[in-house]
């Protein structure tokens, strides 16, 4: 059972959550905030925060992989920049550089796709893994 602390906007005494008014004054106590609880009978329709970027990232990926679109849905700024790099200067090289990042990001974007939610914000959230 998680306890949550909340404390009296009254007379400011510590409450738990599983108080409705205060043990001291009897005042109504604020609603706490949730607690970080495992989501239990929930957890098959609530995704793990950052589980709404692997939709996002892994279509960006695919479509507009050269130019690291998906890095920068997923935070990863200095990848994208890079990738994005990559793409433009190998417009000079006949676009083969170009190419090569575009089907790098395909990949990775069906690397996103097809991970489970958990398993995406386990790699590319919590453990910012960069590439692929
Ligand atoms: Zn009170």
């Amino acid at each position: 059972m998680a306890t949550n602390y909340v404390f009296c906007p009254n007379c400011h005494t510590q409450n738990t959550n599983l108080n409705a008014a205060c043990i001291r004054c009897g005042a109504m106590l604020p609603i706490s905030p949730m607690p970080m609880q495992p989501a239990g009978n929930y957890g098959m329709t609530m995704k793990p925060p950052g589980a709404d970027k692997k939709i996002a990232a892994g279509i960006c990926g695919i479509v507009l992989g050269g130019l690291g679109i998906h890095k920068f849905v997923l935070g990863y700024t200095n990848e994208g920049v890079i990738m994005l790099a990559i793409y433009l200067v190998g417009m000079f090289f006949c676009g083969i550089p170009s190419l090569a990042i575009a089907i790098i990001g395909i990949i990775e974007g069906i690397t996103y796709l097809t991970k489970s939610d958990e398993e995406f914000v386990m790699t590319y959230i919590h453990n910012k893994k960069s590439w692929f």
